[in-house]
């Protein structure tokens, strides 16, 4: 008789060992985990600088409170946003809590309340981010949610523009919704946000807790649209499976975070920061992330010559997503475990393909004779 809550459903495999993309369960099989912990171990498992990291760090000091100035913390702010329009950090632990920070900085920023976000995603289960989310079943029994939140249809010019007035004080929403199904921004909706923050001055939220730290190909999704946000989160592959989170804004953001305005005991602490570090030390690296572009077009052309033309393929960089129509696609995702490969769905109908960066090609292959087998 379990002494777990029952809110994660039935679970599937034990794991307990990970190298690589390879982990193994209980019993000893094997399997390609192309879900890395729900784009969390972008290096892989048990990666030996992260592991040397931690070994090192374990050593030196844990924690500390952010009553006192934590090193760690100036070195990965400073990689986070070199070279972009951003200028400060806030360490967290998750994804929800970043995108809390974001939510309470729009707010106090502005003065203003009301914040659109869209149908279809997700931006994590705590009240605020629970509220920000455009999916009911997240709110199920749950309400009443926080206030002010309108969600629109994504990608969904007229909506968006029929609904802003001067009550907005920001725009959120992720690159490509994950858990929704995969769905990428459209150059055009793209275009139309970037209009309407510029001429009224709303700020743009942007949810890169999935899409960020090179999963898309490039340090952030955002790089590769017209968008310039205000605020970005993080937090997924920033760790690497270690909890660290980040919300980043620009520069004229830095007085509404004053002294004791908002806080973390655990955010930033000197492990995780070494541990974020030692990523951005791989990831950021230009020919790390020129070879997942090029893994990730090879993936997609493996995956468009080899599964039946009723599928699509979407998504960016190693967020890659293939469409089943209107077909479940949880007894897919049941079969390729047997077949020894871990996937895991975006919405019902869409499976989710998010093997770690580091994957090789040899290993794509493997998985996409695995998938074609299961999808015919
Ligand atoms: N935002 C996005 C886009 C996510 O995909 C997730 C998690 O899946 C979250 C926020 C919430 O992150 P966390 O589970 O770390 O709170």
């Amino acid at each position: 008789m379990s002494a777990l809550f029952g809110n994660y459903g039935k679970r599937r495999a034990q794991i307990v060992k990970g190298r690589g993309t390879i982990v193994e369960d209980t019993q000893g099989k094997k399997y390609l985990d192309f879900t890395s912990g729900i784009a969390v171990v972008s290096l892989g498992h048990a990666h030996p600088a992260i592991v040397k990291a931690i070994q090192e760090q374990s050593e030196k000091l844990w924690h500390m409170s952010n009553l006192f100035d934590i090193p760690g913390q100036e070195i990965v702010a400073q990689k986070l946003v070199a070279n972009t329009h951003l200028k400060y950090a806030f360490f967290c632990n998750s994804g929800a809590e970043a995108n809390e920070a974001a939510i309470k900085m729009a707010r106090k920023h502005t003065g203003k309340h009301h914040i659109i976000t869209f149908e279809k995603s997700f931006h994590g289960r705590t009240f605020g981010a629970m509220s920000a989310t455009g999916q009911s079943k997240i709110h199920n029994g749950f309400g009443p949610l926080v206030e002010k939140f309108t969600v629109l249809p994504f990608n969904d010019v007229e909506a968006l523009e029929a609904t802003i007035d001067d009550s907005v004080a920001a725009i959120m929403l992720e690159m490509i919704q994950g858990e929704g199904g995969v769905n990428s921004v459209s150059p055009q909706f793209a275009e139309a946000i970037a209009n309407i923050c510029d001429d009224k001055g709303i700020l743009l939220i942007v949810d890169e807790v999935q899409t960020g730290i090179g999963r898309t190909g490039t340090r952030y999704a955002f790089e590769q649209t017209v968008l310039k946000p205000n605020i970005v989160t993080l937090a997924k592959g920033l760790g690497g499976g270690f909890p660290v989170g980040a919300m980043l804004g620009t520069a004229d953001l830095y007085d509404t975070f004053g002294p004791g305005t908002h806080g973390t005991t655990f955010g930033g602490n000197p492990l995780a920061m070494r541990v974020a570090e030692t990523i951005l030390d791989h990831v950021f690296e230009p020919s790390f992330l020129a070879n997942v572009q090029e893994i990730s077009s090879f993936f997609v052309k493996q995956l468009q010559a080899n599964l039946p033309t009723n599928y699509t393929v979407q998504g960016q960089g190693l967020l890659l997503g293939i469409g089943c129509g209107d077909t479940e696609v949880a007894s897919y995702i049941m079969a390729a475990e047997e077949k020894g490969l871990l996937l895991v769905g975006a919405g019902p109908n869409v499976i989710r393909l998010l093997p770690p960066l580091t994957v090789s090609k040899t290993e794509i292959d493997e998985a996409v004779e695995i998938l074609k087998t299961i999808l015919q």
